[in-house]
């Protein structure tokens, strides 16, 4: 399947790479143009001028942008020169609902659409482990399978268009509350003068363990944030998760606490650092004898 890629941000550079690597991989559109014709001098693909040119071009496309409008602007593009049969899959966080509209923009051109967000971070990103999870047509899932294949572990089809939005919503939810917890946590064991380092190395095989708590306390206990998954990506992705349970009538507490901690780090300048740098606000926690609201 001839493959064009739409997004080469942290996770769309290695996922577009691993790509090439299954030798699907015909070119890649981006817009700031630099990095398409950086991945098209390292992997000899395609650098295209435009979303159209990729879509007259190739049966599948794969976007990974950023928030729910760049995914309806990028469509609207592809839907300028795209082939009918063509393939669109989504690796975005967006909402179900925009994954149901993209949808219903690509159908009538005749061409399938599935939401496929994913999980992993940008280490899965980068070693091909990402778990995809696939919402829509069940045959147009079953022909996207070797690309995704190639970009994921674990991939699983959930249900109609917006069933995989709303599987990656739930797993938001549980992020916020573990990143919170992690964090939390760490900075306690500092106070306690704990070696962080043999702290994690035994609580990493504990039963309070988890992703973020193996691949994340170490920025902690380092205080050392590189931009893994930024907090305003998943500030985004928390937004997404309140209007989901508003609409059932629902205020998460989880969620309203992580989006005000959010606020505060981005207001303080650190919106592109990883989110497990809330742990900033939850030392403070032990700093000020317990006035921080974090
Ligand atoms: P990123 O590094 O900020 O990259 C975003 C990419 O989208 C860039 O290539 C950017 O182009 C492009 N883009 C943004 N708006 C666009 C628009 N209107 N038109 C065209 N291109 C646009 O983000 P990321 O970390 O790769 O995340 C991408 C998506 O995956 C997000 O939805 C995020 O929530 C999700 N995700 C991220 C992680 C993670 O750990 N990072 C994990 C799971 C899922 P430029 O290069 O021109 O800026």
């Amino acid at each position: 399947m001839k493959t064009g890629f739409i997004g080469l941000g942290a996770m769309g550079m290695h996922m577009a790479r691993n790509l090439q690597k299954a030798g699907l991989l015909a070119g890649a559109w981006n817009r700031t143009p630099s990095k398409a014709t950086a991945l098209a001098a390292e992997t000899g693909c395609r650098s295209y001028d435009s979303p159209a040119a990729l879509a007259a071009d190739c049966d599948a496309i794969v976007l990974c942008v950023s928030a729910d409008t760049d995914v309806l602007a990028v469509v609207a593009e592809l839907c300028t020169a795209i082939r009918a049969g063509s393939l669109v899959i989504d690796c975005s966080t967006v909402s179900a609902g925009t994954a149901r509209h993209a949808a219903g923009s690509l159908a009538a051109h005749g061409c399938a659409f599935l939401d496929c967000p994913v999980s992993g971070g940008v280490e899965g990103a980068r070693d091909a482990t990402l778990a995809i999870m696939c919402g829509g047509d069940a045959a147009a899932f079953g022909s996207a399978r070797p690309v995704l294949a190639a970009m994921g572990r674990t991939v699983v089809h959930l249900g109609p268009s917006g069933f995989g939005q709303a599987t990656k919503a739930t797993n938001q939810i549980m992020c916020a509350g573990i990143i919170q917890a992690v964090g939390e946590a760490m900075a306690f064991a500092r106070s306690e003068g704990l070696p962080l380092d043999r702290v994690i190395e035994t609580l990493g095989k504990g039963a309070g363990s988890s992703w973020y708590f193996v691949n994340r306390a170490p920025f902690m206990a380092r205080e050392h944030f590189p931009a893994g998954f930024r907090v305003r990506l998943h500030q985004k992705d928390l937004g997404i998760c309140r209007d989901m349970a508003a609409r059932h009538g629902a205020t998460l507490p989880v969620v309203e606490s992580t989006l005000a901690q959010y606020a505060e780090l981005i207001a303080e300048g650190h919106g592109d650092e990883d989110i497990s740098s809330i742990y900033r606000l939850k030392s403070r926690l032990f700093d000020d004898g317990g006035e921080s609201e974090a």
